[in-house]
């Protein structure tokens, strides 16, 4: 049995077959479209392509940003890029015989259902997933269900409110969570103290060699003893600290899963978070929660995406 995986995300969609052990047998990735127009024969040429490679999947999983019916596939909201989306049932989309199961929803509640199938969340029932990336996703798992809530909202752990009157998110409000820890405000902070003239490691390497002003870069810089980065990482994993503590005391999940890019820094990220989650919830909670990374290694988000089609039915 294949089944099919597609990762719709706002720069790439990626599509693959993965098989029942969740091995991806074949993979295709394609520039995420300006427009409807190009965005059916882009994504309906890879399925063909992926089909000729292997053989009609027998359900289609679909990760996809912002709010996602899952009863329907049909994209609620949908900012940015692929706002052509909105009001669009994505299982019209791919192209394939209407007797082919397909199942969507937005890409972290994915990412906890690969886990959920394949990874760190087999057989448990209370999970909660952030994932760390260019912004910051979340899923929960409580009691044995996927949250969805009142709207299909429920879940978004990265706009959780951190700093009443922060900087203002993507989302409108201010000062969430996504807004201090993620890729993109790492990267934001170490830029803003190149720019105040700060002296650093970074400084020369930002100047000289842009390209390598990542998040990636401000963790390895910290780990090799730049204070400028140290102080952005440990003021950063502070905050990640404080609001993950917050979200125990909510959900008091088993354990706590990371995923995303940002979790690549492994240790530096995890050792200090998990010193600060546990200052902060050990009183009420009376035990550690343990903070492990994502098993499906696959980051492309097709495994995950596939995990859906084989995950309990999760609404
Ligand atoms: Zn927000």
């Amino acid at each position: 049995m294949v089944l099919l995986g597609i990762d719709i995300g706002g720069t790439q969609i990626k599509a693959g077959m993965v098989d029942e052990a969740g091995a991806i047998l074949a993979a295709r990735t394609i520039a995420t479209p300006p427009d409807m127009d190009t965005f059916l024969p882009s994504l309906q040429d890879a399925v063909r392509w992926l089909l000729e490679a292997t053989a009609l999947p027998a359900g289609v999983g679909i990760g996809c940003k912002g709010i996602i019916n899952p009863d329907s596939t049909r994209v609620e909201t949908l900012s940015g890029g692929l706002h052509y989306l909105e009001g669009q049932l994505l299982s019209d989309l791919i192209g394939l015989p209407k007797d082919v199961p397909v199942f969507a929803d937005n890409a972290a509640r994915v990412a906890l259902a690969g886990e959920m199938v394949w990874g760190a969340a087999q057989g448990h029932d209370n999970v909660l997933m952030l994932t760390l990336g260019m912004g910051v996703g979340g899923a929960v798992l409580a009691d044995g269900r996927l949250l969805r809530g009142h709207c299909g909202v429920a879940g978004h752990l990265g706009h959780i409110t951190v700093e009443p009157d922060g900087v203002l998110c993507a989302c409108g409000n201010r000062g969430c969570l996504e807004t201090v820890f993620s890729a993109r405000a790492i990267e934001g902070e170490a830029w803003s103290a190149v720019h105040r003239g700060c002296s650093s490691s970074l400084t020369r390497l930002f100047r000289e060699q842009p390209q390598l002003a990542t998040c990636r870069t401000v963790f390895q810089a910290a780990s090799e003893g730049d204070e400028l980065a140290l102080a952005i990482v440990s003021k950063a994993i502070r905050r990640l600290g404080a609001a993950l503590a917050g979200l125990l005391h909510v959900f008091d999940p088993e354990f706590v899963i990371l995923g995303g890019h940002v979790a690549d820094a492994g240790a530096d990220l995890l050792v200090p978070l998990q010193e600060e989650v546990w200052a902060r919830s050990r009183g009420l909670l009376g035990r550690e929660v343990p903070i492990v990374e994502q098993e499906v290694a696959d980051k492309s988000g097709i495994v995950g995406a596939a995990g859906l089609v084989m995950a309990p039915r999760l609404t």
